[in-house]
């Protein structure tokens, strides 16, 4: 992460403005930003800092005996002695009780365009105030964020930032939803959860990008208050999971049917990573489940991978593999299907899927034009599906 000390320590404007650049916000540089990073930086001086922890005890959990508890809020099911680390790196048994340590103390703090997320179908143009502790519950070899999200909070710069002043930031910058992203945002539940009930009542909308490694009862509390939510499918066999990801296929499934159910808006990306999960008959599998499953209305979104942590020695995907993907899903009749990570391309904008016609167009992270009025094609009226108001 680029900035995601944003908030440690004091920082001059111009290096405020080089950070927006890196980061690709695209923002103007607001006084008022300028004055909540100042005084962020005042408070963190007094708590925060590297590998400041801040427990809360935690949700799911069941006492085994004494000295033993059961953490049940990923399908880990992590069975933990006092003192012993869940495989997140993020929770911890302590006195026969379990407590998360990373309730509070993110890691990452920045403002981004919700298309950053990827959210297509969701206040297009919109910005995100967007959080991130240490700490996560796959291995994936190439996650793109491993510098915080396979360490334990002890290993990272982390800043006070209790849910009320997330919330108070959010309003005050103008940012319509508060995004809980960048590591997996299901090992900061409780942090999430407080912070997104006061948003609630303060007409900010939740959404979160998430691996989808949730159990079914704490999924179902979360969906109460989320808005939206970008689910990753990294692929569509457990094989793939087991060895890329040491994750489960079927929870992540459970979870994108639960959330659509609860009505939450869900968007799925699955990233491409040549030669491991870009088989064309798996991918028409996913699409089908897709279809079959969740709606054919579900926006899909093939993005491109870069080499990086443990895969480096992989090419990044060729765009005609995407492009042929894509193509598979909308035989597949899937209704909105994106090409992610290659800017300019014609996949990157939506179309109306009655008449054909552009509805939003986009290049990277802009929207340069969206046609999409009340929820229906301006064109032919037809219903968009998404959060567009
Ligand atoms: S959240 Fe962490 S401690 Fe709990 S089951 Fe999952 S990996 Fe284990």
């Amino acid at each position: 992460m680029m900035n995601k000390n944003l908030f440690r320590k004091r920082i001059s404007r111009r290096e405020f403005c080089r950070l927006c650049a890196l980061s690709g916000t695209g923002l103007a540089i607001s006084p008022l930003l300028m004055d909540l990073l100042e005084k962020s930086a005042q408070a963190s001086e007094e708590k925060g800092g590297k590998g400041f922890i801040n427990i809360k005890e935690a949700m799911f959990y069941e006492k085994v005996d004494n000295n033993t508890i059961q953490c049940h809020l990923c399908p880990r099911n992590c069975i933990l002695k006092n003192g012993m680390r869940g495989f997140c790196r993020a929770r911890e048994p302590r006195n026969g009780k379990h407590y998360s340590l990373v309730y509070a103390n993110p890691t990452a703090v920045h403002i981004d365009p919700i298309e950053k997320k990827p959210l297509f179908h969701f206040l297009p143009a919109s910005t995100a105030f967007s959080i991130a502790t240490a700490g996560c519950n796959l291995r994936c070899k190439y996650c793109q964020n491993w510098q915080i999200s396979q360490l334990p909070p002890e290993e990272t710069s982390n800043q006070y930032l209790p849910p009320r002043a997330v919330v108070e930031a959010a309003v005050k910058y103008k940012c319509s939803t508060i995004a809980y992203t960048y590591t997996e945002p299901s090992i900061f539940y409780e942090y999430m959860l407080d912070t997104a009930k006061i948003a609630k009542t303060s007409g900010i909308k939740n959404i979160y990008h998430s691996n989808g490694s949730l159990n079914p009862n704490p999924a179902e509390e979360l969906a109460q208050y989320l808005d939206g939510a970008n689910i990753d499918l990294k692929g569509f066999s457990q094989e793939f999971y087991s060895k890329i990801s040491q994750g489960y296929l079927d929870t992540v499934l459970n979870t994108i049917k639960l959330l659509k159910k609860k009505s939450v808006q869900v968007e799925i990306t699955n990233l491409i990573v040549p030669p491991l999960n870009d088989d064309m008959k798996s991918i028409r599998k996913m699409c089908q489940w897709i279809r079959d499953e969740v709606g054919r209305d579900t926006p899909l979104h093939f993005s491109r991978f870069s080499p990086t942590y443990k895969l480096k020695n992989l090419s990044p995907t060729p765009v005609k593999i995407l492009e042929e993907a894509r193509k598979i899903a909308m035989r597949e009749r899937l209704q909105y299907v994106y090409i992610g990570n290659v800017p300019g391309h014609e996949g990157e904008s939506t179309y109306c899927p009655r008449d054909g016609k552009m509805l939003i167009r986009r290049i990277g992270y802009k929207v340069l034009e969206n046609n999409v009025v009340k929820g229906k094609c301006k064109f032919c009226g037809t219903e968009i599906a998404g959060v567009w108001h």
